[in-house]
């Protein structure tokens, strides 16, 4: 509590706790949630359930096919994990799902920059939404595709926040010249061997020009951008000039 920064913490409430690590448990991510960089709490969302099978699940109403997620039974699972002493006061409630608003890397960098979010994993033909208004979940999307359950996209979720958080990938963490830190793909990587089957590595790359790797990269990163990915190419922000001293300013 006196603490003045907390490690980042995800609660991630489920069906299938047992899920969790899972790949979250391995390389860079794995090795930062056992030396203590952040932390994930899995929590069976069936142990809130009251009645003598632990059903947590019940017909649509209106009817239709499957099953939907009871009310009660999240709102009790949600409510009890807010109540452990480690809980931040306030921190985003997640409902993975896929009418949720689209996942974007600048939200990953807002929730990597909080106190880590409390997920609600979905199951069947999803939850009530009573629910998702009387606990204020906001729903997250991470593609226009359709899940068996949530665990696999709050996975997708808390590894791209987790490998932006301090100390975990060291000094690679800075991610600004990753895809979509600046609206823009990535432009393409190489490394030895020097010539793969005929192709060598594009010899610009290999000049040590600094400046002009620079303007290159860019310049693949535009291409790729505009080709598949018109969508961000429109949106993409006024681009910061990179170079350290243009030669038209007398900035130095
Ligand atoms: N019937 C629902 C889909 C339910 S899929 C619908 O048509 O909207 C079961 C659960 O998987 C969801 O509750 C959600 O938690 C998860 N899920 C499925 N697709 C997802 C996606 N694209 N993004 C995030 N979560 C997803």
């Amino acid at each position: 509590m006196t603490s003045s920064s907390p490690i980042w913490r995800t609660t991630v409430l489920t069906l299938f706790p047992e899920m969790f690590p899972g790949p979250l448990g391995v390389s860079l991510a794995g090795k930062a949630l056992e030396s203590g960089l952040w932390a994930l709490e899995a929590r069976d969302i069936r142990d809130s359930a009251t009645d003598r099978h632990r059903s947590v699940d019940d017909t649509p109403a209106g009817g239709g096919p499957g099953m939907v997620l009871r009310a009660d039974v999240l709102a009790a699972a949600i409510d009890a994990a807010e109540m452990v002493p480690d809980a931040p006061n306030s921190r985003p409630r997640l409902l993975m799902s896929p009418r949720g608003r689209p996942l974007t890397q600048s939200r990953v960098q807002a929730l990597a920059a909080g106190p880590g979010p409390l997920i609600v994993c979905g199951r069947f033909e999803g939850i009530d939404q009573r629910v998702i208004e009387a606990r204020h979940l906001e729903e997250v999307s991470i593609g226009d595709y359709v899940l068996s359950g949530g665990e696999i996209a709050a996975m997708a979720l808390i590894d791209a926040c987790v490998r932006l958080l301090p100390g975990v990938m060291g000094k690679l963490a800075s991610g600004t010249e990753e895809s979509f830190s600046d609206g823009l793909l990535e432009y393409p990587q190489y490394t030895r061997p020097q010539t793969f089957e005929g192709r060598p590595i594009p010899e610009i790359l290999t000049s040590g020009d600094h400046a002009k790797v620079a303007a290159w990269r860019h310049a693949e990163a535009e291409a790729l951008t505009r080709e598949r990915r018109p969508d961000l190419w429109v949106q993409r922000p006024a681009p910061k000039t990179r170079q350290k001293r243009p030669k038209n300013t007398t900035e130095g």
